[in-house]
């Protein structure tokens, strides 16, 4: 069964990602960038919020620290070197001009061929996306065509940032288009940067094991792709 094509990622040489909260990138996506630095692609990770409303008992002060030290950790288990966090209030994003022009600065500077990004569609297959990622989405969706607009934000320009064009957007939690194939060490580095987030997955008691979790994402997809593991992406042309 090969309904899935595999993406071709052989001309792909840097990849964003832009996400809300740290943890995001680690459903199955750090698998998948735990390949592409691997194969010595440069990834880079935007996260807008420091997710500092994420633990229940723990007061934001304390929790935004945390979270960004496991982030860090995550980060270096999947090769990432290159983590920036900006603080949006966690919860209370908006898909405003600010937000786009924070996303169209990091694009300009780390001039991407491909940026990723986590669904922004309200129904997923996990239940109802939160708001941070529905915002966070359509913002990197329309920051992207900001970022090659040589009309839009003087001040990036101004600031020796000139128009740089993403041409592809990859999209995790969506109904996928494509495959990206994963070894099975890409998929043990993607569950074990989910472990990373330690204390934050300690305070969610529903929350199911990280590996079973990966390993059957990764391996449903696999199948439907024809290979043993993989990540499953919707591809879009920008
Ligand atoms: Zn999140």
């Amino acid at each position: 069964m090969n309904e899935l094509p595999l993406f071709d990622d052989k001309d792909v040489s840097r990849i964003l990602c832009v996400v809300a909260h740290p943890d995001d990138m680690e459903y199955g996506a750090s698998a998948a960038v735990a390949k592409w630095t691997q194969e010595g692609k440069a990834v880079s990770y935007l996260l807008l919020t420091r997710g500092e409303a994420g633990i229940r008992d723990m007061a934001p002060d304390e929790v935004a620290p945390l979270r960004a030290a496991e982030q860090r950790e995550a980060c270096r288990i999947v090769g990432v070197d290159d983590l920036e966090i900006l603080d949006f209030p966690d919860g209370l994003v908006e898909a405003n001009i600010e937000l786009r022009h924070a996303i169209a600065k990091k694009i300009r500077q780390f001039r991407p061929d491909v940026v990723m990004v986590t669904t922004w569609r309200l129904e997923t297959p996990w239940g109802l996306n939160h708001v941070d990622h529905r915002n966070v989405g359509v913002a990197t969706i329309d920051a992207i065509r900001d970022a090659d607009n040589p009309w839009l934000f003087d001040d990036l320009a101004d600031a020796g940032l000139p128009a740089w064009k993403a041409g592809r957007l990859l999209v995790n939690g969506a109904e996928p288009t494509h495959a990206v194939e994963l070894s099975d060490d890409d998929v043990d580095r993607g569950v074990r940067s989910l472990e990373a987030h330690k204390v934050y997955l300690e305070a969610l008691t529903d929350h199911p094991v990280p590996r079973e979790m990966i390993t059957a994402i990764a391996s449903e997809t696999g199948t439907r792709a024809g290979v043993k593991y993989a990540l499953p992406v919707q591809v879009i042309g920008m």
